[in-house]
């Protein structure tokens, strides 16, 4: 949407929540092509495009709402930012329903509006086919599935972690290897959707199994929610299933 559309939205939304107009100069990088996640300039302040439907930081009193049961303005300012997706709203629940998935959990009502996608199986969807198209466009619709160990060079620590690249290991965890020693366990190649898919089926039994593990260097690295602790037996299955599924 380009930028006139884009204020329109942005002031019909406004008039249901605030009494007073956003009196800002406005402007985007590309005033041609504002998405949710594009960044506007507001008289020298920057905010998201999608923050800014809700509220401009000079002008509004922007508040973190706590609520989650629909009310009457909520369902207003939903099907103005999420119209075009044919969500059902009902007063006073704290579900909506997607036309595709069904009931889906309401959660906090502003995040609700300000994400891209609420539904958590349309997001799903949203990143999965982001993803592949990522791999069709610069990796010729391949990816690559790493299943590796690490070992703290300082201590004691050790964990692992199975994840996704276009690249080498080496390129993929340079900001690691200054903390820690990797050994890769498996490293296929295949198909993007395939790869990724499987991926996700493993995070998911990761999660079931909570074996999760934050690594004490966390807050440095990329991807570090994806570590976990294992037992050898569970390491040896994990490393033949990944092999079984990639050959
Ligand atoms: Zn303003
Ligand atoms: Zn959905």
């Amino acid at each position: 949407m380009n930028l006139t559309q884009f204020k329109t939205k942005a002031q019909e939304i406004h008039n249901l929540i605030y009494t007073n107009p956003c009196t800002c100069e406005i402007s985007a990088y590309n005033n041609n092509d504002i998405k949710t996640t594009s960044n506007i300039t507001l008289n020298g302040s920057k905010m998201k495009a999608n923050e800014y439907l809700l509220g401009c930081i000079n002008c509004h009193p922007i508040s973190n709402s706590t609520k989650s049961q629909a009310t009457d303005r909520f369902v207003q300012v939903a099907h103005k930012i999420h119209g075009d997706k044919g969500y059902l709203y009902n007063l006073g629940s704290s579900n909506f329903i997607c036309p595709s998935h069904g009931p889906q959990t309401l959660g906090n009502l502003r995040n609700h509006l300000s994400s891209i996608t609420p539904c958590s199986v349309c997001d799903s969807l949203r990143l999965r086919d982001r993803y592949i198209s990522q791999a069709n466009k610069s990796n010729k619709g391949l990816t690559n599935i790493y299943f590796v160990s690490f070992t703290s060079k300082t201590s004691s620590e050790s964990f692992f972690k199975v994840g996704l690249c276009f690249g080498s290991l080496e390129d993929r965890f340079k900001d690691w290897l200054v903390h820690y020693d990797i050994t890769p366990i498996v490293f296929s190649t295949g198909n993007a959707a395939d790869i990724y898919d499987l991926e996700q089926k493993i995070h998911q039994r990761i999660k079931e199994k909570q074996l999760s593990y934050t690594p004490m260097n966390a807050y440095n690295f990329g991807g570090a929610s994806e570590c976990f602790l294992a037992s050898e037996e569970c390491i040896n299955k994990l490393k033949s299933y990944i092999i079984n599924k990639t050959t």
